[in-house]
């Protein structure tokens, strides 16, 4: 039996990168999929990508508008029936060090990630409390949350509060059987990382106990594991998935 035959999950962000990897996993696992991005087209060339016909659909979505998010929900719940799994993953970074990040850089990254998140857990929460079963939350933070990094004043705060966000909902949904939890990767290979500089790299390289890059299959492993009942008393947890960095 697959892990999620029959449930219809959302995943903001998941034309490219971590979150495409996501979609592709819950996929596999027999999952209909609503893939998310700012970009409707990126998001419908993905849905198509998949290879699963009917059972994926690409939507339009600012997750940090929140008559976005919430058209995003009905869109599953109108095209597939329910929504089960709902994984904020959608993210941008505006790196800078204090001395030259800019206000508009503070406000974007806060309103993406924070505002983002707590715009897809609230929508998501409604319904999944309301429908047999429960359903399942994920937030995609960062290790950079649990740590703080030089030049992500905006991004770790972000992060963190996504932390702070992951449990609080735990606690209000947990009697219906909605589990909210969060993922902190590491350095993973996607497009996000892509331009960074070589020397930063191998900096960071350095700190990671398994001495390589992550790939996004292997936040996704984690993030199905969290979606499906395998983690069925798993709830407010914070999975970090670093291959052994800021342990
Ligand atoms: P990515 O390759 O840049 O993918 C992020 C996706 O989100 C892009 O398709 C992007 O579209 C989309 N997006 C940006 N703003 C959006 C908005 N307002 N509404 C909807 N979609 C939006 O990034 P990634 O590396 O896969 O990262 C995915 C998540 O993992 C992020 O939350 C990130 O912070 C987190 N993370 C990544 C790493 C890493 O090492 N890669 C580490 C820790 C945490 P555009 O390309 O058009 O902007």
């Amino acid at each position: 039996m697959s892990l999620l035959a029959g449930r219809t999950a959302v995943v903001t962000g998941s034309a490219q990168g971590i979150g495409y990897a996501i979609a592709e996993a819950f996929a596999a696992e027999g999952a209909n999929l609503v893939i998310a991005d700012i970009n409707g087209d990126a998001a419908e060339a993905a849905a198509l990508q998949l290879g699963i016909g009917s059972r994926a659909i690409g939507v339009a979505c600012d997750v940090s508008s929140g008559a976005d998010v919430a058209a995003l929900a009905q869109a599953a719940t109108d095209r597939f029936g329910s929504l089960d799994v709902f994984v904020n993953n959608a993210g941008i970074t505006r790196d800078a060090t204090m001395r030259k990040m800019t206000e508009d850089m503070f406000d974007q990254v806060i309103a993406v990630h924070l505002r983002g998140s707590w715009l897809g857990t609230r929508a998501a929460a409604a319904v999944m409390r309301e429908q047999p079963g429960g359903g399942s939350i994920v937030n995609i933070s960062s290790i950079s949350g649990k740590v703080g990094l030089m030049g992500q004043t905006n991004y770790s705060a972000a992060k963190a509060g996504m932390v702070g966000l992951t449990k609080a909902a735990a606690k209000e949904v947990g009697f219906a059987n909605v589990r909210v939890n969060a993922v902190q990767p590491g350095l993973i290979r996607t497009p996000m990382t892509e331009g960074m500089r070589e020397d930063i790299k191998e900096a960071r390289l350095k700190e990671i106990a398994l001495g390589r890059m992550g790939e996004a299959t292997e936040i996704a492993q984690a993030v199905l594991f969290l979606a499906s009942d395998m983690s069925s008393y798993i709830t407010g947890a914070v999975v970090e998935v670093t291959g052994g960095r800021h342990m």
